[in-house]
């Protein structure tokens, strides 16, 4: 499949990527590593007429640490976070999540900015046009109906970044510029549940920077895919502790990671995260895997998981 024409424009600073933004409302995207945005242009899901590369804004590409958090620009690669010896000393769950990305030849080339805000996918969806169009559009392309799940009136596209979930574990923030400025929200904030538009950002939001604050953690981070080599999660699960107040996330299904706080000291918490997750996710059969299974195996992960952390092993 080859690449349409658009203009393509390679801005230093931020504020001139915005500039470009708002002068071609509509038809412009933001590009970081290209990894997940290339694809979804090739195959016609996005059309834009101009794309804005940020790799060039310096200020995106450092990572930082100071006493309360690590500040990670949206440009550093997924192979350079997950070699930072902060995030392998402090954030198992993290590391585990980034070694977990796909493969080291994307992790080189993808960022963590690009990976929190890549879009939601479906096999019904992530098609050439001309399946697509065979097939009648979804709703996500603008159709009546989900291709997914008869009748249905709403998306069900999984979310499936790997490290969103562990992120959110850690009480991660972000911070996006705007034209009107920039604001610092919870990362967990910038989901909408829905999965035909997954995000709150406004239109032209940049994403700048991700704050994890600057503690040890216990934690890890699990998941299920057809090959271990390469592929996106079809569930993910991660956890992290600090003095026995822990986080579950649960990805890979549906619009936005799920989570759930638990407290290691109450009897039997392992084995109530477990079931409480696995009750609220919702697959529908828009994987490879049946929604059935993708169920059991939340259960699944997530015990493994808590035997992990009691110090069991996997
Ligand atoms: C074969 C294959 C396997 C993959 N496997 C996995 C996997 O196992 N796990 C996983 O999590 N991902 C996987 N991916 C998805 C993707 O490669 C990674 O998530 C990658 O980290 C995306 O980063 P990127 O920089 O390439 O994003 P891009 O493609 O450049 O951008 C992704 C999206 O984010 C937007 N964007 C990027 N940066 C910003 C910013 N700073 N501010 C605002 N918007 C921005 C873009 O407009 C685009 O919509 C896979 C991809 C492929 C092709």
């Amino acid at each position: 499949m080859i690449l349409p024409e658009f203009e393509y424009k390679k801005p230093k600073v931020i504020k001139k990527a915005l500039q470009l933004f708002q002068a071609n409302r509509g038809d412009a995207v933001y590009l970081s590593g290209g990894t997940d945005l290339v694809p979804r242009i090739k195959q016609r899901l996005e059309k834009p007429s101009i794309v804005i590369d940020l790799k060039n804004i310096s200020s995106l590409n450092k990572i930082e640490l100071s006493r309360s958090w690590l500040k990670i620009g949206a440009n550093v690669t997924i192979y350079e976070l997950k070699n930072h010896p902060f995030v392998k000393d402090n954030l198992p769950a993290l590391a585990d999540s980034l070694e977990a990305t796909a493969c080291e030849t994307i992790q080189m080339r993808g960022t963590i900015g690009g990976n929190v805000l890549q879009n939601t996918r479906c096999l019904f969806y992530n098609k050439s046009d001309e399946w697509r169009k065979a097939k009648g559009y979804c709703l996500k392309m603008g159709g009546q109906v989900c291709n997914a799940v008869k009748g249905a009136k709403m998306c069900f596209a999984n979310y499936t970044s790997d490290n969103a979930p562990a992120l959110i574990t850690l009480e991660t923030q972000v911070r996006l510029s705007g034209v009107d400025g920039s604001r610092q929200i919870p990362l967990a904030a910038i989901f909408s549940g829905k999965s035909d538009r997954p995000f709150t950002l406004q239109p032209g939001e940049i994403l700048t920077h991700i704050f994890i604050p600057a503690n040890k953690t216990r934690g890890c981070y699990l998941k299920i895919r057809v090959r271990d080599s390469i592929d996106y999660p079809l569930v993910g699960a991660a956890a992290s502790l600090k003095n026995g107040n822990g986080c579950l996330a649960i990805g890979g299904i549906g619009a936005k990671p799920l989570h759930f706080d638990f407290d290691e000291t109450e009897d039997g918490w392992g084995e109530r995260i477990a079931r409480e997750a696995a009750s609220h996710v919702t697959p529908v059969a828009n994987t490879v895997l049946s929604p059935t299974y993708r169920k059991k195996m939340v259960y699944v992960l997530v015990k493994r998981i808590v035997r992990k952390l009691s110090g069991e092993g996997c």
